[in-house]
């Protein structure tokens, strides 16, 4: 029984469960290996049950472990079947991921079991990695990383934003990605004031900061990192608030520690952009979880709750956005250790290693 499993057997009975009802893929991925995109797992004290339809019989027998294999015809009805068989009587499920409509359904079909909505559990469970995990996820930070050095040779003035984001994008998965992790972000100009300004056609011009946001997938892990590069020497005020942006982050990840409230290691960020009078100009988290979902617990914001824990991985990305002339972004992976973090995503934040000439 790994980390996941022996928690999970532990929460289900202190919720008086009998079962748990699986839905999302993710989490289904997380606990029986399975990587088709149709299913339902279910978790009692006893038995694993995986379910899904013939289509993935024969891939559910190479990939799923600790978990039989039912097929099903329609899958409320199998599912509730095999529920009725179980005898269950209290059954958890994941709030977030049961439509209202499948929901429904199930009710109509198991009128006397109790159906007990779990919301924060898995994801807790989810939010701190064990050491397989952590090594996907570096090798999907490898893969992005190194795609993103193959496709700096690109970034000239006149090339569009699209292109480059797609070359991004097209060398991940010539590395060995799965997929992005999410369509690759590049802002220029006065376009990176956008936090999320999906590649656009607009050409890159001379003297402009890029902002490229950009992951791979690798075995079902996401990265995800931010870098800002400037095309020509910078002048003052971006290398203002470049820098300002760089001493947030670094305030952040030097406050983490196992214990720490994520709202103490959002402000550390926040703190320091707010006292520059920038505040308004920073309207995100400073980071979130990442794992099998690109986002994920932690949330590191003033509205998070809770501390952060040993082996959790989650980003650190502050940036200021400012109508009309721009914006800086810079995000990182840290990994919480005993001490405080490990760093990572490896390519520089520095300013100066990141000024493109010519
Ligand atoms: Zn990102
Ligand atoms: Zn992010």
């Amino acid at each position: 029984m790994n980390f996941a499993q022996k928690h999970l057997t532990s929460l289900l009975r202190r919720m008086s469960l009998d079962a748990t009802l699986f839905w999302s893929l993710e989490n289904i991925r997380y606990l029986c290996g399975f990587t088709g995109s149709d299913g339902a797992l279910i978790y009692a004290d006893e038995e694993r049950i995986f379910l899904s339809d013939s289509r993935y019989e024969e891939q559910a027998r190479v990939e799923v472990k600790g978990a039989v294999f039912q097929e099903y015809k329609k899958k409320i009805e199998g599912i509730a079947q095999v529920l009725r068989s179980l005898r269950v009587k209290r059954l958890g499920f994941e709030a977030s991921a049961l439509s209202w409509e499948s929901y429904q359904r199930l009710k109509e079909r198991l009128p006397r079991v109790n159906l007990v909505p779990l919301a924060g559990e898995m994801a807790a469970l989810r939010a701190r990695k064990e050491p397989d995990e952590v090594e996907k996820i570096r090798r999907a930070i490898g893969i992005a990383s190194e795609s993103f050095r193959d496709t700096l040779p690109r970034l000239k003035p006149g090339v569009r934003e699209k292109t480059v984001g797609d070359f991004l994008e097209f060398r991940m998965k010539h590395r060995g990605g799965e997929s992005s992790s999410f369509p690759v972000i590049v802002a220029s100009g006065a376009r990176a004031a956008l936090p999320h300004g999906k590649a656009s056609a607009k050409g890159i011009e001379k003297k402009e900061m890029v902002v490229i946001d950009f992951g791979a997938r690798y075995e079902g892990y996401h990265s995800d990192e931010t870098k800002t590069v400037v095309l020509g020497k910078p002048e003052f005020r971006q290398r203002k608030i470049y820098d300002l942006v760089r001493k947030a982050q670094e305030r952040a990840m030097r406050a983490i520690r196992p214990g720490e409230s994520v709202r103490r290691i959002d402000n550390a960020a926040r703190e320091i952009i707010t006292r520059a009078g920038y505040g308004k100009f920073f309207g995100h988290a400073t980071g979130h979880g990442i794992g099998l979902a690109v986002h994920e617990a932690p949330t590191i914001s003033p509205r998070g709750s809770g501390v952060v824990k040993e082996g959790m991985i989650f980003s650190i990305e502050p940036g200021i956005y400012l109508p009309g002339w721009g914006g800086v972004r810079l995000e990182d992976l840290v990994l919480v250790t005993a001490r405080g973090c490990e760093v990572l995503t490896y390519l520089s934040k520095e300013l100066k290693d990141n000024i493109l000439m010519g």
